[in-house]
């Protein structure tokens, strides 16, 4: 961390950035019983602080909780301590353009179990730092390596929640495709091998003419809000926008392909390699992509008006 912002909230109270005790015997510790969201504050051209659909977030953190058998705060108790969070660390929202206020909502297991069961007690925290445009995974474009292998989550498991624990077991493949040039691993289903799932931290799409697909995300992919945003803009942009099961043959033949996400917003994607083959991609100016990433980052950012009702003022 660079600096540290001014105030954490946790449970119900906002309290200095620090370290926190926790029990040994709690269950994040020990059977990874926790959830994270992600979400960024934006300083507008006038100098306004805003955020960006926050009560999808706590709508997502709502769900998490249920499949991890935890009790999640309200979308208004959520949104509210949020809000809280951002005002106290207002100094710290960089200048419009220059960056942002990253968000980082934990709620977790901190009760004691002695069996494999869920704690009888939950932790909801929040801290925030700022990070500037060059954020790892938000520059330019991304060099996919599509793993075959190893799938990123399974039917019945928790890949459509943002479960602390779907993270750890992509690490190693990752750290390998980074050491290899690639920026980030594109992964596929778990019982063909050959469907589009998502990338390790975006929803991936494919473009091809007018139009715009990205997988349904079937309980093994991450509800992403930015890729709800992205759906509605591009229906609104009148292109022919769907979610629909499509294999990796047919994102090599995609003219363009993009990632979405908090950290990213949308990246676009150069190239992708499977087996060895590396197929390279439209990006940059005149591209669907570079459209849709204006129209996000203006509503985001608070260059363009948002009449959608997804942006929320701190006051
Ligand atoms: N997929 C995964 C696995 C992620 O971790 C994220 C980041 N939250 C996303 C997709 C994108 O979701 P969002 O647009 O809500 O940030």
């Amino acid at each position: 961390m660079k600096s540290n912002p001014d105030g954490t909230f946790s449970d119900g109270a906002l309290v200095p950035f620090g370290t926190i005790e926790i029990n040994p015997h709690s269950s994040v510790l020990n059977y990874g019983q926790g959830l994270f969201e992600g979400m960024k504050a934006y300083r507008t051209p006038t100098g306004e602080v805003q955020i960006f659909r926050p009560e999808e977030n706590a709508f997502r953190m709502q769900m998490g909780a249920e499949r991890l058998l935890m009790a999640a705060p309200s979308v208004e108790q959520y949104v509210d301590a949020i809000k809280q969070v951002v005002r106290a660390n207002i100094r710290w929202v960089p200048p419009h353009g220059k960056g942002t206020l990253y968000i980082r909502p934990l709620l977790f297991g901190s009760g004691s179990v002695m069996g494999i069961a869920p704690a009888p007690q939950t932790t909801f925290l929040i801290f925030t730092n700022p990070i500037g445009n060059a954020y790892k995974g938000s520059s330019a474009s991304l060099s996919l390596l599509v793993h075959d292998s190893l799938p990123r989550a399974f039917p019945g498991g928790t890949g459509g929640v943002k479960n602390i624990s779907n993270y750890s077991p992509v690490f190693q493949v990752v750290k390998e495709a980074k050491c290899k040039g690639f920026s980030d691993v594109l992964f596929l289903d778990a019982v063909e091998h050959k469907y589009v799932e998502e990338v390790s931290s975006c929803n991936a799409f494919i473009v091809k003419g007018n139009k715009i697909s990205t997988s349904p995300t079937l309980g093994t992919i991450l509800p992403g809000i930015t890729r709800k945003s992205i759906l509605q803009l591009a229906l609104e942009l009148g292109y022919q926008a769907e979610e629909r099961r499509f294999s990796v043959d047919e994102l090599l033949e995609a003219d363009e392909v993009f990632c979405t996400g908090t950290a990213v917003s949308i990246s676009d994607v150069c190239s992708a390699t499977y087996k060895d083959r590396k197929v390279e991609f439209k990006t940059g100016e005149n591209t669907v992509t570079r459209k849709l990433s204006e129209m996000i980052r203006g509503i985001q950012n608070g260059l363009t008006e948002d009449n959608r009702g997804w942006v929320v003022k701190i006051d």
